[in-house]
């Protein structure tokens, strides 16, 4: 086979010669690297030459190796972000909080930054199978927290899914059979699921059937959900109708209450963007 033997010089000058091509190192008859002057060939041993009657076979240099590892830490990057990126749009179907995210809140409230410690302790919190129940008037951020708190999960390659409670309620009258078998099973088997706006549902017995349903089979797979509503705690506690009793008993059973109150989220918003404008008029 012929090889480069550019390198394969004797005197003074028969040192590491960097990036000149391969070459033949007399030392011992191996092709070495032009690069990093590792050997890129090993010898067979004698009992597997005389078999197949071949003397050596390729190997890696270092520096090849080192290239090696590189690719390959780079292409389980790749397919890490992959991974992250179908699992945000899978869990962001029905809700548009793929952009959600604690660190660039536009406002920072007490139950905000809970929510945010609820994800930093998710293994714990999802082992003993605690779920939070984030209620409160409308626009304090309650929905916006249960996405902050989905997205830095799903960063962690949880699998997620946010759907309301009316969205999932229609959805589950317009499907047939077998798809609506999968899409609960979707419901029922990702590793978190945020329920939004509880008892903003259709109050038809077939409503609340279908909420029921799905909260039962969320308890007995024993993963946590986030639940957000606007009624108030007292609300729940004390429901009349049988059946709301029994959605509300489980969802209090398996979700830890968190308020959400004080000033508007959306106000806040509002008066932030009034700041802001006002720091720009004032600039020149
Ligand atoms: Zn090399």
């Amino acid at each position: 086979m012929p090889v480069s033997v550019e390198r394969c010089r004797s005197g003074a000058d028969a040192g590491p010669v960097r990036d000149r091509g391969d070459y033949i190192d007399p030392a011992d008859g191996l092709r070495h690297c032009g690069k990093c002057g590792g050997a890129k060939e090993a010898w067979f041993p004698a009992e597997v030459r005389a078999f197949t009657g071949m003397d050596r076979r390729p190997a890696e240099c270092p520096c090849a190796a080192q290239e090696r590892e590189q690719r390959e830490v780079e292409d389980r990057e790749r397919l890490r972000r992959n991974r992250i990126q179908r699992l945000r749009a899978e869990a962001f179907r029905d809700l548009p909080g793929e952009g959600w995210r604690f660190e660039t809140a536009p406002v920072r409230t007490p139950a905000l930054e809970k929510a945010r410690q609820y994800a930093c302790r998710w293994d714990d919190f999802s082992r003993e199978q605690i779920g939070l129940l984030l209620f409160g008037d409308v626009g304090t951020g309650k929905t916006f927290a249960a996405g902050c708190i989905a997205n830095a999960l799903i960063d962690r390659e949880v699998s997620v899914r946010c759907v309301s409670c009316s969205q999932m309620v229609d959805r589950m009258q317009n499907a047939r059979g077998e798809e609506r078998e999968r899409y609960l099973r979707g419901l029922t088997e990702c590793g978190l699921l945020l329920l939004d706006d509880l008892g903003a549902e259709r109050s038809t017995s077939y409503g609340r059937e279908r909420v029921l349903d799905l909260v039962d089979r969320r308890l007995l797979s024993g993963r946590p959900m986030l639940v957000t509503t606007n009624l108030p705690l007292s609300a729940l506690r004390e429901a009349s109708g049988l059946e709301e009793r029994r959605i509300y008993d489980r969802v209090l059973e398996m979700c830890a209450p968190l308020r959400f109150s004080g000033e508007s989220f959306r106000r806040g918003k509002g008066r932030a963007r009034t700041a802001r404008a006002a720091a720009l008029f004032n600039e020149r």
